[in-house]
């Protein structure tokens, strides 16, 4: 078609993009009648790309329009009445304007494209995560409405519940208790009775109140309440690592370069698939100032030693004068540069987290840095009052990092573990370990998840949610081992590796460095 061309742009100069593009559009087919509608919008479009002169969407939208057209109808632009040569400059236009010089076909024909079907991956989840993932926002009011008839069951004062003395004074300890709050069957009462002499239950008020009633297997009660399976599943027993790992007293050590210091066996809550299953099922206990004097000397000594992780238990059970001690003497050590402290407590009672522990982990952090290690396991979990308490502790600390456990029916879904890796961030908090649930007692064997369903589900977090939201899937068997799928297979013919997407399988070839010209001189050395 001939027509007017005005200005003088070699509109043959085209990109491999644009040229895959033009081919596309004019590929002869038969095509069907277009609808005027859809005419007039085309060359509406080309009216305002040529007048246009510093914008790309008209000529984008001029594109997407008879891109739609060719794609519906099997219509080319000539089959429309649209000019060649005048679409060609208008692709030239494109390129001309865009800082990238990127073309309209690249944008138009793969880009968009490349968007579009990144989105279908996602969809499901944007779609669905509310309802199949409420999160401790989306669940706020009824959450508050359990706290009222908690605290009046329990006749708790708004300042008791405030404090963390109030949540540990009112933790729920028997399956008594339980039902005062909760409407359950008198045959979980039993077996709650049953389990807890065997090992503890202690809920506190501000915990119970995320418990949806009402829901079988809720996250929170499956995580908090033994039932039945506890004491009724059999299997050997593993022995605690403990001793195999203990060099000192409270010490836990098997890399060279972290020490533990298991500062008390005290938690705010009996975690109902505790590793330490075995260390905190007795009576809680604190240590006398000697023991962590003995402690201490270990880690003095041990100059290869560099970065210390003080837990439990649970660390923050200890008061915050004792942890202001262990900070300190930490800190007084050249050799150690970094600390952690492990604490679960600030999701099962955010109310600890007081202006007294925040400003001596200010005073820590400003020495060396400190970095705060949480468990977070399902987003349920996730309040606006546990928000506010890492928001406060994120600036009082140089890191705050997760370790959630993978957890049958608690976040072994695509949509909950990527609700709970996107939420954490939110709450400054980086997903860092996913732990498979261990083997080790048999008494929680029923809440545990195949390897295989934990490898899918963090492979499928590549490519589709932040890169740092991406947790490290591990086991824990004397060490902490990867799990990870492994994407990187065999070298081809021509030597190259074959790497596999995990968003969508594609396999690409990489080519490696060679071994040999790994070892050649090179840079600066060519000049010697
Ligand atoms: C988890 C753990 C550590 C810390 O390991 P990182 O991989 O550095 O987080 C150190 N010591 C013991 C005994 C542990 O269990
Ligand atoms: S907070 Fe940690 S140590 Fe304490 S019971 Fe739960 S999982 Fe076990």
């Amino acid at each position: 078609m001939q027509c007017e061309t005005e200005e003088n742009l070699d509109i043959n100069k085209m990109d491999r993009f644009d040229r895959r593009f033009f081919e596309f559009l004019y590929q002869k087919s038969d095509h069907k009648k277009v609808p005027q509608k859809d005419i007039d919008e085309a060359k509406e479009w080309l009216e305002l790309s040529k007048t246009s002169n510093k914008l790309t969407k008209p000529i984008v939208e001029l594109f997407v329009k008879l891109k739609n057209i060719k794609d519906i109808y099997g219509a080319s632009p000539k089959d429309i009445g649209v000019c060649e040569d005048e679409i060609k400059l208008m692709a030239s236009k494109h390129k001309n304007i865009d800082e990238h010089n990127v073309s309209v076909g690249g944008r138009v024909y793969s880009a968009l494209q490349i968007v579009q079907d990144a989105n279908k991956r996602v969809e499901d989840y944007v779609s669905y995560h509310k309802t199949k993932a409420p999160s401790g926002f989306e669940l706020q009011n009824q959450m508050k409405k359990n706290r009222i008839k908690i605290q009046q069951k329990l006749n708790m004062s708004d300042d008791e519940w405030n404090s963390y003395a109030g949540q540990i004074k009112y933790a729920i300890t028997s399956g008594e208790e339980l039902a005062q709050i909760l409407e359950i069957p008198q045959k979980l009462i039993d077996d709650i009775q049953r389990v807890v002499g065997v090992f503890r239950m202690r809920i506190s008020p501000y915990y119970a109140s995320l418990i949806m009633p009402g829901v079988v297997n809720d996250p929170i009660l499956l995580q908090s309440v033994p039932t039945g399976d506890m004491v009724d599943n059999k299997g050997i027993n593993i022995e605690p690592v403990a001793s195999d790992h203990s060099p000192a007293r409270l010490i836990d050590q098997f890399y060279p370069r972290v020490a533990t210091i298991k500062a008390t066996n005290m938690c705010a809550m009996f975690c109902t698939y505790c590793l330490r299953l075995d260390h905190i099922s007795d009576k809680d206990w604190v240590s006398s100032k000697n023991t962590y004097e003995e402690a201490l000397d270990y880690i003095r000594q041990d100059t290869t030693l560099r970065d210390v992780l003080i837990t439990g238990g649970d660390a923050l059970a200890l008061s915050n004068k004792r942890l202001e001690y262990l900070f300190e003497e930490l800190d007084k050590i050249p050799h150690i540069k970094i600390k952690r402290i492990g604490s679960r407590i600030p999701v099962m009672t955010p109310q600890r987290i007081d202006d007294k522990f925040l400003e001596i982990c200010r005073k820590s952090n400003d020495i060396k840095p400190l970095r705060f290690v949480t468990q977070i396991n399902t987003v349920q979990e996730i309040t606006p009052e546990v928000k506010e308490a890492f928001k406060k502790l994120s600036k009082v600390t140089s890191a705050i990092l997760n370790q959630a456990v993978l957890l049958r029916g608690i976040n072994d879904t695509k949509i909950k573990m990527w609700k709970l890796s996107e939420l954490l961030q939110e709450c400054y908090i980086r997903p860092y370990y996913l732990f498979n649930c261990s083997f080790r007692n048999p008494e929680f064997g029923h809440m545990r998840v195949p390897i295989s369903v934990g490898r899918d589900i963090v492979e499928s977090m590549y490519g589709n949610i932040c890169g740092d939201a991406i947790p490290r899937y591990l086991a824990t068997a004397g060490g902490k081992i990867p799990l990870h799928k492994d994407n990187v297979s065999q070298i081809n013919e021509s030597g190259d590796y074959l790497l596999k997407k995990p968003w969508s399988g594609e396999v690409v070839p990489y080519p490696d460095m060679s071994m040999d010209r790994y070892k050649e001189p090179y840079g600066f050395e060519n000049y010697k």
